[in-house]
């Protein structure tokens, strides 16, 4: 299963690659993800776009299996732009 394709932003097909935004891992095929508190499912939730194959939630965060750090799902799909509004640089300069 590949974790680079194409997704629509803005009307535009952006080519993404599928990495925390956290500590930039990159997930594997064989990584899985629980659905709980929920149905219990065990899937790999990029395969469905975050979406619960057992119970049809849509699972909008999604936990890093190296660091432990829940992140929202659709930052976890890194396009070429999405570097331009991530937190910790609008925080950098909010401090100031
Ligand atoms: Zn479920
Ligand atoms: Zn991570």
């Amino acid at each position: 299963m590949p974790y680079e394709g194409e997704i629509a932003v803005d009307g535009n097909q952006k080519r993404f690659t599928i990495l925390c935004p956290r500590c930039d891992y990159r997930p594997t095929h064989v990584e899985r993800w629980i659905c709980e508190p929920g149905c219990g499912a065990y899937w790999n939730t990029f395969w469905t776009r975050g979406l619960c194959p057992g119970c049809g939630k849509l699972w909008n965060i999604t936990q890093c299996p190296e660091c432990s750090h829940i992140s929202p799902h659709r930052h976890w799909y890194r396009t070429p732009a999405s570097h331009e509004t991530e937190p910790q640089a609008r925080e950098a300069l909010e401090s100031r």
